[in-house]
């Protein structure tokens, strides 16, 4: 998956932020509007290293840290509030297209900043009184001094959802959404919810089909929607020909495991792993199947 960088490290712990200051091998995310600074070609794109940027007349000083990628500290900096110049042979790349940079540990952590920028750029002032927010000095929070209100990164738990009936997956095409591939359904955990209480109304919302049997699989963190992804398997209960929302998905079908669609072979996707995983055989059985 996206985040699977092995033999790579990366480290979002905020303890060594403090009193950690930025060396010439560090690197920076530098982002203006939703572009990030990247130096390379495609293919072979890499982050500006901290000397890069001091050699091009940047102030260390208001480098921002974010995170750490092995050895190398990942500092944040938002050109549109501190206009820099670029320094050699960098240049600006969408946030809608990080997604296709390799190597892949570097779109991982580009991403990563990207759900970082969103959120420090959304969040300026204070949104109870207005007053400009200050950085905390022990954790990855805003603060303001004014009423004291704490602002933390937003995080978006969202659940995929795999229903199976025997050897049969459920597959599904969204409407009116740019991503035209076979996908899993999904839905975001709504107050007061619980996951499991999730999967169950999303897929009578969206299938009109009630599940037993959830098996918890794996998480993924989905920088792309500020989301933190949670999969499940689960099976069909009672009736099974699915009646679909039309107003989120233009069709949902079943799919045999060895007729199951591979659509993406790097399965970059928690989606699209656990239909792999699926079509394997391999997905955690219900405890009623062990049997
Ligand atoms: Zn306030």
């Amino acid at each position: 998956m996206l985040q699977d960088i092995s033999p790579h490290h990366f480290d979002i712990a905020f303890e060594k932020g403090d009193g950690h200051s930025p060396q010439a091998k560090d690197l920076v995310a530098a982002w203006q509007g939703d572009e990030l600074l990247l130096c390379g070609e495609k293919g072979q794109s890499a982050l500006p290293t901290v000397e890069q940027c001091m050699q091009a007349g940047w102030d260390s000083g208001k480098l921002r840290y974010l995170f750490s990628l092995d050895e190398q500290a990942v500092y944040y900096l938002d050109l549109a509030d501190t206009p820099f110049p670029f320094p050699k042979s960098c240049r600006l790349e969408k946030a809608s297209s990080l997604r296709e940079i390799s190597p892949q540990h570097l779109s991982f952590i580009a991403l990563v900043s990207a759900h970082l920028h969103r959120w420090y750029n959304a969040h300026h002032f204070c949104g109870h009184c207005g007053e400009a927010f200050t950085l905390s000095q022990k954790e990855r929070a805003l603060i303001c001094p004014n009423c004291g209100l704490v602002e933390y990164p937003r995080i978006n738990p969202a659940v995929i959802i795999a229903v199976t009936d025997g050897d049969r997956l459920l597959l599904s095409r969204y409407a009116n959404r740019p991503y035209r591939r076979w996908a899993l359904l999904a839905g975001y955990c709504e107050a007061g919810e619980s996951l499991e209480e999730t999967v169950r109304r999303e897929v009578q919302e969206e299938v009109g089909l009630s599940v037993c049997n959830l098996r918890y699989y794996k998480s993924q963190p989905w920088p792309h929607t500020d989301s933190l992804l949670m999969g499940f398997y689960c099976d069909v209960e009672g009736k099974t020909e699915p009646r679909i929302d039309e107003n989120e998905l233009a069709e949902a079908q079943w799919f045999l495991r060895e007729e199951l669609p591979i659509e993406d072979p790097k399965q970059l996707s928690l989606t699209q792993e656990m239909i792999a995983t699926f079509r394997e055989g391999r997905e955690p059985k219900s405890k009623q199947a062990e049997a």
